[in-house]
């Protein structure tokens, strides 16, 4: 359930609303919008009419049920306002929302060495991009595979920040290792083989940095919001969705079949800004491309791509790797679907 106050409430009337609210043991959350204020309500709402809120105050314009079982994440709790995720970096902050110019994610998959991790961030930087991905902790199907460098690799992207100015964004996969990675990372990101690691979640949720959550290969669209808002439900609210490609009937072309309609989707339910990783999506670096400009056309708010300085060397991910050549080609072009939909 939403309160929307009217326009020029005082703050001692928003106040003793959310006074009152906590006297029904409902938990008020404030959000200050542009235009007005809104004071979601956490918790068991059922019992409690809209006429019985509507009373609490002169001042309050309408009260909302939301219908949907995700409530911090859902677009309704936040009477229609995106939300935006701002990420301070040594070049300064990113912001990801609706209203932003689109921002650039890439690396590669795994930091293989210091020279291939600092090389890639300095020409994805040079082409454009914002923040440098790479795995210290891969997740990977079979155990004898590259597992990634783990501690010593996130020492790499920490150089590698320090020669670029890019923002790192790395994966965790163990709660135990979550205050290691936060040291080195900008932006957390979770998995897709661990979106619904209920443990992990409610870890992140718990602490200050922002988050990319990754759908899970098989995953609905309400199991996805809904492992968003373990996140939000701890106290952090910067959260990011990633679209990575879901398993579908036909996997002999495309590793995954990429989603792009969660964007129109997700922009009708979410608040939250929203990347697509059409590297992952598609698992060959041929598609890459297109699919990069159709989801920057779909309104996409950031990207995520893999860059490899040699993908036929790669320890992992090769295949779907762009060089850095071939990526600064793709962020020109990109430039121009971005400027065409004023995202760039
Ligand atoms: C990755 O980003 O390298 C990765 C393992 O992605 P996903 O969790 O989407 O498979
Ligand atoms: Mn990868």
């Amino acid at each position: 359930m939403i309160i929307v106050m009217k326009t020029g409430t005082s703050k001692a009337e928003i106040e003793r609303v959310t006074q009152e609210i906590k006297t029904l043991h409902l938990t008020p959350e404030l959000i200050i919008g542009e235009q007005k204020v809104v004071i979601g309500l956490v918790g068991d709402t059922a019992s409690f009419s809209l006429e019985r809120v509507q009373e609490i105050s002169p001042w309050i314009e309408q009260v909302v049920r939301i219908e949907q079982p995700f409530k911090r994440t859902s677009l309704d709790f936040r009477n229609g306002e995106y939300s935006e995720v701002t990420v301070p970096t040594p070049n300064g902050d990113v912001i990801f929302g609706k209203n932003q110019p689109l921002v650039v994610v890439a690396g590669p998959c795994s930091v293989e060495n210091e020279e291939m991790i600092v090389e890639t961030a300095l020409k994805v930087k040079a082409s454009g991009a914002k923040f440098l991905r790479g795995g210290a902790y891969k997740p990977r199907t079979s155990p004898y595979a590259f597992q990634g460098y783990g501690e010593s690799a996130l020492e790499l992207l920490g150089a590698a920040r320090e020669a670029s100015g890019l923002g790192i964004i790395t994966e965790v996969m163990d709660t135990a290792d979550l205050d290691l990675v936060a040291n080195y990372a900008d932006i957390i990101q979770i998995g897709a083989r661990n979106m619904q690691n209920f443990p992990l979640l409610k870890k992140v949720g718990s602490q200050e940095k922002p988050v990319l959550l990754k759908r899970g290969m098989s995953s609905t669209i309400d199991e996805w919001l809904m492992a968003a808002e373990y996140i939000l439900a701890g106290s952090n609210s910067n959260v990011i969705l990633c679209e990575r490609g879901i398993r579908t009937f036909d996997s002999r072309y495309t590793r995954n079949t990429l989603d792009l309609s969660v964007i129109p989707v997700l922009r009708s339910l979410t608040h939250l800004p929203i990347m697509i990783d059409p590297s992952h999506g598609t698992g060959k670096s041929d598609y890459v491309p297109a699919m990069a400009l159709g989801a920057i056309a779909a309104g996409t708010d950031a990207l995520m791509i893999e860059v490899h300085p040699t993908p036929s060397k790669a320890l992992s991910d090769g295949p779907q790797s762009l060089t850095p050549l071939a990526f600064d080609k793709l962020m020109k072009e990109m430039a121009i679907v971005g400027k065409a939909v004023k995202r760039w």
